[in-house]
């Protein structure tokens, strides 16, 4: 793998080979490989702009204060303020949460959104939390991002492990501090405090569209006919079932963090809906035969979404892949070993700063409503939703025919081409 960052310049998070900075690095390198920008605009966009990490306590219910590490990362304020997400997860590394910084970067780009990448990251398991520590590990972690965070800085997100509710206490913090009421400061919060209607589907309804925008194209359009699979049943995988069941597609098979679940006709998705808020996990639900997770990503489809986590389609089991078209719920599920063979197979995959947008796109529109007092209904956001993403696939695919890329690069192309631009224009300061 070549990775031309100067490795002993990076402080920490890039011992583990390849890495997921490395990972989003290489895909950086390929796309610009392709493009005729100026060699100072391909380095200046290498580096995230800032990093900031933060060991904080909280007090767990025996009374012992436990120290917690978290990391927020700014790739780059070029287009507008930071925008991206916090995850709470065991993996949560500085180099995975400068790899999503970037990512986010590209995605607002591409689809056209007024702002620059970040991403957050505490290391914890938020299963092993009661709820109030929850409460505490967020306000904290909240009140040290204070430094970074604001309305028109940066505005954080739900991400893996996170919800509605950490972002009511992430705006309630914020608020407190500046003594009004903040609701542009985050989005993904809950409706009742200016929330955007359709956020909380947004991703995974996004990740359904441009699935359709993929089909199509292929000529693929009796939907009864096309049978999909789902790996990770979180905010993500829910919904895009859901939608994919809503539209007459064949679900057969999804799965969670504990295995899968086979039906070759259609699984019942609002029933694996309810069984899954009654019981939180799949493991029981009839209506399907039990497979692994390994299992569930080589079963017969023509449609395969990782829609768990990253790394998930490796050198290992691409070729083993049995699917016509892939569409990446995930962020970063692909491996570059892997993103060969599928290319080489000529499976078509839809990359994730296109697939997944849908969720920023919709905190964009919550983020304008809160600015603004005014708020949207629901079809109005949907509209728009389907609108910005059927317009970035179709650059998307300019692309990728103009150049003749796979729609990974081309994403990044494109993405990258209209932040190296701005650069340009606005120039290296001083
Ligand atoms: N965490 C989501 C992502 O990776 C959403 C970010 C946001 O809405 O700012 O795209």
């Amino acid at each position: 793998m070549v990775v031309s960052l100067n490795h002993s310049q990076m402080q920490h998070g890039l011992e583990m080979a390849p890495s997921a900075y490395e990972n989003a690095l290489t895909q950086y390198d390929r796309a610009v490989n392709k493009m005729n920008l100026d060699e100072n605009v391909v380095e200046f966009m290498r580096w995230p702009q800032r990093e900031f990490t933060v060991n904080f306590p909280v007090r767990r219910e025996n009374g012992k204060i436990e120290m917690f590490t978290g990391y927020r990362v700014h790739h780059s304020t070029v287009m507008g303020p930071c925008k991206g997400g916090i995850r709470y997860s065991t993996n949560v590394t500085l180099d995975e949460v400068r790899a999503l910084a970037m990512l986010m970067t590209w995605k607002c780009s591409l689809v056209g959104l007024p702002y620059g990448g970040a991403k957050g990251g505490v290391l914890v398991d938020p299963k092993a939390l009661t709820l109030r520590e929850r409460e505490s590990l967020t306000r904290r972690y909240a009140s040290e991002l204070l430094p970074l965070i604001s309305p028109h800085s940066d505005i954080p997100a739900p991400d893996m492990g996170t919800g509605p509710q950490e972002m009511a206490w992430i705006m309630d913090t914020y608020s407190m501090t500046v003594g009004y009421a903040a609701r542009a400061v985050v989005t993904g919060k809950p409706i009742n405090i200016g929330g955007s209607q359709g956020r909380n589907e947004a991703t995974g309804r996004g990740v359904i569209i441009t699935m359709g925008e993929a089909l199509n194209r292929i000529g693929m359009t009796n939907n009864s006919n096309i049978s999909v699979v789902i790996q990770g049943f979180g905010n993500v995988g829910s919904h895009a079932a859901s939608h994919a069941h809503e539209l007459g597609f064949k679900v057969v098979g999804v799965s969670d963090i504990d295995g899968g679940l086979h039906n070759e006709n259609g699984l019942d998705i609002p029933a694996i809906r309810q069984w899954m808020d009654e019981h939180n996990t799949l493991a029981g639900f009839k209506g399907g035969d039990t497979v692994t997770n390994s299992e569930l990503l080589t079963l017969p489809c023509d449609v395969l979404i990782p829609a768990a986590m990253e790394g998930q389609i490796t050198e290992h089991n691409a070729s083993h892949l049995r699917t016509k078209l892939i569409i990446e719920a995930a962020n970063g599920p692909t491996t570059i070993e892997a993103d060969d063979i599928i290319n080489d197979r000529g499976i078509t995959l839809v990359p994730d700063i296109l697939a997944n947008a849908g969720g920023v796109i919709v905190s964009y529109f919550e983020w304008v409503q809160g600015l603004q007092e005014f708020f949207w209904d629901k079809e109005e956001v949907f509209r728009q939703l389907e609108r910005i993403l059927v317009r970035s696939y179709d650059a998307t695919v300019a692309t990728a025919e103009k150049h003749n890329v796979d729609l990974r690069t081309a994403a990044q192309m494109t993405a990258i081409q209209r932040v190296g631009d701005a650069l340009l224009t606005r120039g290296f300061y001083p």
